[in-house]
């Protein structure tokens, strides 16, 4: 380990054993072995902890949309806060997280946000209520012709001129959403994460927005699409992390998304598959787990048709595979 000069000009360390992959080239984005918990307080003073997230590997090239796909709960967003270094003060996070090689660390985060690493939020309510939208989005652009920036995103997006002078409430959902992409677009970031983006746009939109992420990928940018919706993931991204009650249990290229499901590898993976109405609408029993309540062993195995007594004794370890990466002993 050694200590750099970090991007935001704070020494850092930077562990040049894990920060390449792709044919050597430098991951933008490399999470490692990711903790998330929270400190709680049970019954007057007694701390305990609730940890959310476990032994999460993401990473994310220049060129590469990356899809995070999971119900809710499964620690999607979390990992966004973390990457930005948006989450509460009673959360604890182990593990690394390398932006382009260097290990950030709070300072670094403030310093990249919003600059380097921008995110679409989830909630709308993230936009300044007392600001017109056009003035917001065009504080995020570092060029000049700020008005012709903003005006020409706004048409990509969708979003009528005259929104430019609107003020946060008079905006829908959709339209709200669309003018957060807007703000992350014209940043020049060259992380991207979107956070449930799509929810509430017009099938035109939709089109246009995932026209739009594909052109920012086809440019160098690194895109982090956090979804629910695999037909979405399947058509927008390369690879696709399926997230599983605050882990990552597969990475899978899109292609594998196919046919029979054949080539993926987690049974959680191939039972999403499988459910949706053109695979055979195959229901998937049971639910996931509330995270505090976790047993040992394998967080699938009380819903998983191939379990046996090894998957309820410890939890798999993840392992690369016909390309991709997988947590199961039975894969
Ligand atoms: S480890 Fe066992 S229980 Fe878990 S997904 Fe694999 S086969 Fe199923």
């Amino acid at each position: 380990m050694k200590l750099y000069k970090s991007l935001s000009g704070v020494e850092t360390k930077r562990d040049d054993n894990k920060s390449t992959t792709r044919g050597g080239e430098q991951a933008l984005l490399e999470v490692k072995n990711l903790g998330i918990s929270f400190r709680e307080y049970k019954s007057g003073l007694l701390e305990s902890k609730l940890q959310v997230i476990r032994g999460l590997d993401i990473t994310v090239n220049q060129g590469e949309v990356h899809a995070i796909l999971g119900a809710s709960g499964s620690g999607k967003s979390l990992l966004a806060n973390a990457i930005m270094g948006l989450l509460p003060e009673n959360a604890e996070v182990t593990g690394t997280i390398n932006f382009r090689g260097v290990t950030l660390d709070s300072e670094s985060q403030t310093m990249l946000r919003g600059k380097e690493i921008a995110l679409v939020p989830q909630s709308v309510n993230s936009l300044d209520p007392l600001m017109k939208i056009g003035k917001q989005v065009r504080a995020s652009i570092k060029e000049k012709n700020k008005k012709y920036i903003q005006r020409n995103i706004f048409r990509k997006f969708r979003l009528n001129s005259k929104v430019e002078n609107y003020y946060p409430f008079q905006l829908s959902g959709g339209m709200a959403r669309r003018v957060l992409a807007s703000t992350a677009m014209v940043s020049g970031a060259q992380l991207i994460i979107a956070d449930e983006l799509t929810p509430g746009m017009d099938e035109h939109s939709l089109q246009e927005t995932m026209n739009f992420i594909r052109d920012l990928a086809n440019e160098g940018r690194g895109i982090l699409f956090i979804t629910h919706d695999i037909n979405i993931a399947k058509k927008i991204a390369d690879k696709v992390a399926i997230f599983y009650a605050g882990t990552c249990v597969e990475v899978a290229s899109t292609e594998d998304f196919s046919g029979s499901g054949k080539s993926l590898r987690h049974p959680y993976t191939k039972a999403l598959w499988n459910a949706l109405p053109q695979n055979g609408f195959t229901p998937l029993a049971g639910s996931q787990p509330f995270i505090a309540e976790l047993e040992k062993g394998c967080l699938f195995e009380p819903r998983c048709p191939y379990a046996t007594s090894v998957c309820s004794e410890e939890e798999p370890e993840s392992r690369t595979m016909t390309g991709g990466m997988v947590k199961c002993y039975h894969a």
